[in-house]
């Protein structure tokens, strides 16, 4: 926090920040790209040649907030600074914010932010299987089960054990769902292993090579043992952190926050976290829905 305090110690340096990272090259008309500007108060730049007006925030997730940005920087910082992530609750009491709403809108904001708009695709030699979340009791696969959602999980396997990891919530576990979902997620061309369960067997139609191994021929008895540790793990943080109150709705959040952490998990730098966050927190649209437009 004394870091931070240093660092950002008025709406002034907050709003620099924003606008080193959004145009690292310096500031160019959004309409004219002409780079001769005048800046006004509040991230306002005025374009010297055709007078067009752009604000550092326009068309980023910290559009129309009525808070100060330096609030929304301490939330940032928070977040990327709790090793498990924190609760809309948790939230509230670390900023001291009046609303547990506009607590955990913004965290939905902020993982709206973690996955990176047109990020790369996992490669290489990939473990890929399904998992269910949430609900009571067990379900059945291929049919899904009530309460429950699907998670298709996928993992690079490397020498280390895993590598990057790709969440995606999925309908059910048809050969369809299966592949829309594993071309958002991995590279065609990349080696994908799975248990004997028929639908992965299109992945080959589009131009994976896919290795089925049955669990019976499997020598360890598992033919994806790194996506079930992923499993387990994502479900421990969930209850953990989450109390697993999640609905199916905002399930894929909640995934792409579990990502973005744990991808980073060998991170040394919270700091380089910090900007990582704010540098995609300005490549994110603002968030449309009615529920998160007012905070
Ligand atoms: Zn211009």
């Amino acid at each position: 926090m004394i870091d931070f305090m240093d660092m950002f110690p008025n709406e002034e340096t907050c709003l620099e920040y924003l606008s080193m990272v959004r145009w690292p090259e310096g500031y160019a008309c959004l309409r004219c790209s002409s780079t001769r500007h005048w800046k006004k108060a509040r991230g306002l730049y005025s374009c010297q040649d055709c007078g067009y007006e752009a604000s550092v925030i326009v068309g980023t997730i910290f559009q129309d907030t009525h808070k100060p940005l330096r609030l929304w920087f301490q939330a940032i910082w928070y977040v990327v600074n709790q090793k498990n992530g924190v609760s809309a609750l948790g939230l509230q009491k670390a900023l001291g914010l009046g609303s547990y709403h506009t607590a955990w809108a913004w965290l939905h904001k902020l993982r709206r932010a973690m996955v990176r708009p047109g990020r790369d695709r996992l490669t290489g030699l990939i473990q890929m299987d399904e998992t269910f979340v949430g609900g009571k009791r067990s379900g059945k696969r291929g049919r899904g089960a009530e309460g429950k959602a699907l998670v298709l999980i996928a993992a690079e396997e490397v020498p280390e054990g895993i590598g990057r990891i790709r969440l995606a919530q999925i309908s059910d576990a048809s050969s369809d769902a299966l592949t829309q979902a594993t071309l958002q997620m991995v590279e065609p061309g990349s080696v994908i292993c799975t248990d004997g369960w028929e639908s992965y067997n299109s992945l080959v139609t589009h131009g994976y090579i896919h290795r089925p191994c049955s669990h019976k021929n499997a020598s360890s008895g598992d033919a994806t043992p790194l996506t079930h540790q992923i499993a387990s793990l994502f479900k421990r943080w969930w209850l953990g952190t989450h109390q697993g109150a999640v609905s199916q709705e905002h399930l894929q959040y909640y995934l792409d926050e579990f990502t973005f952490r744990f991808n980073r998990r060998t991170s040394k730098s919270r700091g380089k976290l910090f900007y990582r966050l704010i540098e995609q927190a300005l490549s994110v649209n603002p968030i449309q829905s009615k529920f998160l437009s007012t905070t």
